[in-house]
């Protein structure tokens, strides 16, 4: 597929901002555009009947629920999982960040125990966790980063101790960029009991993931920043694992026996789908995968590693700019700072050339305070992006700045 193919699945690309400037979305990191055969998945599903999946015997509830578990399979080889039912749907990352520190946090951590995060976490991996701490009077360790924005890893094993009960990490930061060594982590935090929780929701559109290589004992994304719809998220998890695990949201379809004063739950993956499930933005998700599996990740990977070193470049020859993304191992998200201007008024002053990119503390304010700012610009790349896109970008930007 060629670059001006890729662009054309995405409607939304083709549009002028403020009357007459061409879109330039570089806010990749926060949402990706919708690709159109999702969008055309979606509306299939519609259009050939909407039905409750696991309940009715009708034809219509049938084709719901074959659809919605093709895609848990899709979702399986998509990150390499074992089994299928080791594929929980949820709303969003985070959702499944906090199903999992309410249900293993309820099942696991006692008073004493430790959670070790790190200093580049986006809120929603720092603010469950903070949570479970306050409910079993267990204690929230922090790995520092350096200079470079990458994990110091000596700093990582000096806090791993035989009461560290759960480590959760990002895979790749959502405002740094920086790619973390999340085998090596899991390695060592398995050696001294720990259990990992990966959140890739900034990996799972550039990288391919391989939940049984990793080792890791949950992993976690959104629909969203893979050129899906909103409204979905996957939990993965060890089968050994969320067997033993309580669940979270209960109600219907997770049950398995109910009588007035008491309920059995039923197996996985449904013990942990109370409720309706999204089930067309889930199909739609399935539409997503197809399309990146068959573009495939050599191209995205090459193309994007290109476009992010280009830009780069670029941005580091601005007078006066601090790059902030500047870890060795990193994926196509290039944050910044001008100490001379605000941030919000370079997002402004962009936006007006038809540029859209992120700033402010990017949900992640104790990675602010690591780096002295108040907020930063990011601009985050994907699938769609051009050069001449970035070069008009830091064209516009150095514009600006003077
Ligand atoms: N974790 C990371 C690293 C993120 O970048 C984000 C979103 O920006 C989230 C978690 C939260 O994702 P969601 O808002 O889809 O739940």
């Amino acid at each position: 597929m060629t670059i001006d193919e890729i662009r054309q699945s995405f409607y939304s690309l083709q549009q002028s901002i403020h009357g007459n400037k061409p879109l330039v979305y570089l806010d990749n990191a926060a949402t990706t555009q919708t690709l159109q055969p999702a969008l055309d998945a979606l509306i299939a599903y519609y259009h050939q009947g909407n039905a409750n999946v696991h309940r009715a015997t009708h034809t219509l509830a049938t084709n719901a629920t074959h659809a919605l578990e093709e895609t848990r399979k899709a979702v399986q080889q998509f990150i390499h999982a074992k089994e299928s039912t080791e594929i929980i749907f949820t709303s969003g990352t985070t959702a499944s960040i906090n199903l999992v520190a309410n249900s293993y946090g309820a099942a696991y951590i006692q008073p004493g125990d430790e959670i070790l995060i790190s200093e580049m976490e986006h809120h929603s991996n720092i603010v469950p966790w903070q949570l479970a701490c306050e409910r079993k009077g267990a204690h929230l360790a922090v790995i520092p980063i350096n200079d470079q924005g990458e994990l110091i890893m000596e700093e990582f094993e000096k806090r791993l101790k035989p009461r560290t009960k759960i480590v959760a990490l990002t895979q790749v930061s959502n405002n740094l960029g920086t790619i973390n060594p999340i085998a090596e982590i899991v390695q060592k935090a398995h050696a001294v009991g720990a259990v990992v929780l990966v959140d890739a929701a900034q990996a799972v559109a550039h990288m391919p993931i391989d939940v049984q290589q990793l080792d890791c004992d949950f992993l976690i994304f959104s629909s969203h920043k893979m050129y899906a719809p909103t409204g979905v998220g996957v939990l993965y998890g060890k089968r050994a694992l969320l067997e033993q695990l309580p669940p979270y949201q209960v109600g219907g379809g997770m049950i398995d026996q109910v009588t007035l004063p008491q309920s059995t739950y039923t197996g996985l993956p449904y013990k942990f789908e109370a409720g309706t499930p999204n089930t067309a933005n889930i199909v739609a998700l399935g539409a997503a995968i197809a399309w990146l599996q068959a573009i495939g990740w050599k191209y995205i990977m090459e193309y994007e590693q290109q476009l992010s070193a280009y830009a780069k470049q670029l941005l580091q020859d601005i007078k006066g700019l601090r790059l902030i993304s500047t870890a060795r191992d990193s994926v196509g998200i290039l944050s910044f700072a001008i100490p001379t201007m605000h941030h919000l008024d370079i997002g402004l002053l962009l936006d007006a050339q038809g540029i859209a990119v992120r700033t402010g503390h990017g949900c992640t304010q104790p990675l602010m305070k690591r780096l002295g700012v108040d907020g930063i610009v990011r601009a985050s790349i994907g699938i769609y992006n051009t050069e001449a896109e970035i070069t008009y970008f830091v064209e516009q930007l150095a514009r600006i700045i003077r």
